[in-house]
């Protein structure tokens, strides 16, 4: 399945560093909003298919949407890294998602929100995890561009 709203806020296949958190470009989206600066077609733009993922597999994160105040907010999570689907491996599991995290080759974990109601979407966290991490602490990344 695709990931889009992921993809679009660059997906690093292969870790360079900690974790990273979204949660201030997670806000700001959302402050945005609020502001009447974005609509829900800006934000709540999630591919029908992360809608579904987030239906059936999604973790509830125990909040509810800050765009229609209704629906319940949920957390996706896809695994990215060598022999994993180029578009990454939907976790539907903790068990599933410590195996993939136990593999000797590095793995990214991505995690999303999703407000299956209202189709919201961010990215929260990235977590790379596996094999020993190369390479200098990854740069803060956010939304690229305040929309
Ligand atoms: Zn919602």
């Amino acid at each position: 399945m695709g990931m889009r709203p992921v993809a679009g806020q660059g997906v690093m296949t292969s870790p360079v560093g900690g974790r990273v958190e979204y949660r201030l470009a997670r806000n700001a989206v959302v402050a945005e909003f609020r502001r009447g600066r974005l609509s829900r077609l800006d934000v709540c733009d999630a591919h029908p298919e992360l809608v579904r993922a987030a239906r059936h597999v999604g973790t509830p994160s125990g909040e509810t949407c800050p765009i229609c105040d209704e629906g319940d907010l949920v957390e996706v999570t896809f695994v990215f890294g060598a022999r994993l689907p180029a578009n990454g491996r939907c976790v539907t599991s903790p068990r599933e998602l410590e195996r993939l995290r136990r593999r000797k080759d590095p793995v990214v974990v991505y995690v999303v929100e999703v407000c299956p109601d209202c189709a919201w979407n961010h990215l929260v966290r990235m977590d790379p995890s596996g094999a020993t991490l190369p390479g200098p602490p990854a740069r803060a990344a956010g939304r690229p561009t305040a929309r």
